[in-house]
């Protein structure tokens, strides 16, 4: 196997999806295990009582806080995924339904998981791949304002761009495009901020350094990476605090008779003066465009609300 092979079985991996819903369980799985390759240098697999635990922690902070997060799924299913996934401790004949394997047989059978030792040879022959697959795994399943905090609680380097090499013939990972899975309009950003009149549409804040713009960003409503278009109607001009904090489930939005009035996370917490900052935006409505067909479109802004925002369950 080739190092473009390899990466194009993982830029190939279906996004998955439960019911519908976001499903970041295996792409998460899958950053963990190959942060340990890049930390530890050698192939090892993975009991599945070392991965329920961090998987669990991992998705309760990068995912949706839930009382019970599915940690059996991701860890069996990837097996189909013709990624060189394999497990050790089940019988042959239980491969083919070893999705159906409970946690409890998981564990008592200390069925471990993990890359099969011909993957593993060609990324530790050029671990650089190691970081190319993670960069991969990332862009399609997250924003970018995700990217950091993913990359150090695993032990990536980060910025995780800044420390790959694009030695390989791979037209699908340029360096400098952010999402290598579809193409992006380069005006979104212009067209976005140029409707919200340049203001964060959360604060109203406009800060100019002479004469340039700083810190305002045209976010996503329905994430670029679950297919939210470049468009004014998936976009709000935002701040780089409230972008992050609305990427991240902090901040939703609910509809209200004409307009979107804006709510605050029940898991939220702050001190100090950004506590005040914080708090004078929820329950108010934001500044919509002046012209009624650039407002946030009602699907996007519920897709955000389901998949995204951290409302009390
Ligand atoms: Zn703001």
């Amino acid at each position: 196997m080739d190092e473009v092979t390899l990466l194009n079985q993982f830029q190939n991996i279906r996004q998955a999806s439960i019911n519908g819903n976001r499903a970041p369980h295996k792409p998460l799985l899958l950053l963990y295990v190959l942060s340990r390759l890049w930390v530890e240098q050698n192939h090892r697999l993975f009991s599945f009582e070392e991965i329920d635990p961090k998987l669990t922690e991992l998705l309760d902070r990068f995912y949706i806080s839930k009382k019970k997060q599915n940690t059996t799924d991701p860890f069996t299913r990837l097996l189909a995924d013709r990624i060189g996934w394999e497990l050790k401790g089940i019988e042959d004949f239980e491969r083919q339904y070893a999705s159906k394997l409970s946690e409890r047989k998981l564990l008592d059978r200390g069925v471990a998981g993990g890359f099969d030792q011909e993957t593993v040879t060609v990324l530790l022959d050029q671990p650089n791949l190691i970081l190319q697959i993670a960069h991969i795994l990332l862009v399609k399943n997250f924003p970018e304002s995700y990217f950091s905090a993913i990359c150090r609680e695993l032990g990536f380097p980060d910025p995780l761009k800044d420390f790959i090499t694009f030695d390989f013939v791979n037209p699908s990972l340029e360096p400098n495009d952010a999402t290598p899975t579809s193409k992006r309009d380069p005006n979104f950003r212009e067209n976005v901020l140029n409707a919200y009149r340049r203001k964060c549409a959360f604060c109203g804040s406009s800060i100019r350094l002479r004469d340039t713009l700083v810190d305002l960003e045209a976010a996503h409503i329905r994430w670029h990476c679950y297919d939210g278009p470049d468009t004014i109607p998936n976009g709000l001009a935002l701040c780089s605090s409230h972008h992050k904090l609305f990427d991240w489930g902090a901040i939703g939005l609910e509809r209200d008779s004409d307009s979107y009035r804006i709510l605050l996370a029940f898991t939220l917490n702050s001190s100090g003066p950004i506590e005040s900052w914080l708090e004078q935006i929820r329950g108010s409505n934001i500044l919509l465009p002046l012209e009624q067909q650039h407002w946030p479109d009602p699907t996007f802004v519920e897709w955000h609300q389901n998949q995204v925002f951290e409302k009390q369950r």
